[in-house]
């Protein structure tokens, strides 16, 4: 079966929607809460609309209400790191020690919470880390099959790959290698044996210090990098005498780059070049898995060399491959805009 063809066994695609909580400082600042969930539809409502309510004013009959409403299959709000995970990487485990390959995203502007669904706090670990001794649990169980995990941690910035668990990594840059057998490699990617959550949890805190972030106009940090955790799961039957290995699956989760538009931070120069080149992986990735789940294209050519993120994930992504969408919104109405792009995006990946 051609890999670079479309599959349509959609149930693959678990598209959820993560709405944090207002910060603090929003709620000094009078920002309004104006997200409210319903099980699985999501309804952001108006600025306007909310102040017509607290004042009494009964609005103009023309005035159009901005109300907008999706559906999606899980949505999170209120949740626990535990009960977020338990919905959504939880289950990638067993197609992972199988042998199948998954992808996980958090997709979403600056500062609405993928960096903290991804890898928490020491008090509150999110994904990457929950999924370790979840894990470890699982393949200690396993009567038929030793088990051997290891991570990767890398990030895709300006269409450049640099590992995030070097020191002084700046100026190596890492390739993309097509292996027959292997599938996707990063040449030359450190590669750490892991044997439980906490060695994961000090990687990945190191690794993402080390993240490429800069001050734009629009935030403080504004993250323009991809950082892709890769949890690489080699096994071999336990009675086997031979050192034959059989490579079972990789699990890709990805924390990427704020989808906030260029236009937004009103760049320049470089900046505004950075933003372009995110947007192309954004935009590539949005391709990809719209041609993935596209029931009515059958065998529809998807792309995978338009970004070196896609080109990464290609062995990750359509086939048999489980795919989970976490898009995580702020739920104030100064990022109405943002919010109804990052639903837009997510509804079309469904
Ligand atoms: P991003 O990685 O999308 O830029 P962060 O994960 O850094 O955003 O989140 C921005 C801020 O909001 C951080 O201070 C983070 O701790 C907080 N935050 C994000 N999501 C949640 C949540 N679900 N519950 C509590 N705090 C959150
Ligand atoms: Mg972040």
């Amino acid at each position: 079966k051609d890999p670079e063809r479309a599959n349509n066994s959609d149930k693959n695609m678990l598209v959820t929607i993560r709405v944090r909580p207002l910060t603090q400082q929003e709620i000094s600042n009078k920002v309004l809460h104006i997200v409210n969930v319903d099980d699985k539809l999501l309804i952001v409502r108006d600025k306007a609309e909310i102040k017509y309510e607290q004042e009494g004013i009964k609005p103009d009959v023309l005035h159009r209400s901005r109300e907008q409403r999706y559906y999606f299959d899980k949505i999170f709000k209120d949740s626990s790191q535990s009960e977020v995970y338990e919905n959504t990487c939880k289950q990638l485990i067993d197609p992972v020690t199988k042998g199948f390959n998954a992808c996980v995203f958090a997709y979403g502007t600056t500062g609405s919470g993928k960096t903290y669904t991804m890898i928490g706090t020491k008090e509150n670990p999110g994904n990457s880390v929950l999924i370790i001794d979840d894990m470890f649990d699982t393949i200690s169980k396993d009567e038929e099959f030793q088990y051997e995990i290891k991570i990767s941690y890398v990030e895709i910035y300006n269409e450049i790959i640099r590992d995030l668990l070097v020191v002084k990594s700046k100026d190596t840059y890492l390739d993309l290698r097509d292996d027959p057998i292997k599938g996707v490699q990063i040449a030359g990617v450190k590669e750490f044996k892991v044997t439980n959550s906490t060695e994961v949890m000090k990687l990945l805190t190191e690794g993402n210090r080390r993240r490429t972030t800069e001050a734009t106009n629009a935030n403080q940090t504004s993250s323009r990098s991809h950082a892709i955790f890769q949890i690489h799961v080699h096994k071999k039957e336990k009675t086997a005498d031979t050192e034959k290995e059989i490579l079972a699956g990789k699990l890709s989760l990805i924390d990427l780059a704020g989808s906030e538009r260029g236009t937004v931070t009103e760049n320049t120069g470089i900046r505004l070049r950075e933003g372009a080149k995110i947007n192309t992986s954004l935009l590539a990735l949005a391709n990809c898995i719209n041609a993935l789940g596209d029931k009515t294209k059958k065998g529809f050519y998807v792309s995978y060399r338009d970004s070196k993120l896609t080109r990464m994930l290609k062995d990750s992504l359509g086939g048999n491959c489980k795919t989970v969408m976490i898009a995580t919104i702020s739920p104030g109405h100064n990022q109405f805009e943002e919010t109804i792009n990052t639903l837009k995006y997510a509804n079309r990946a469904k």
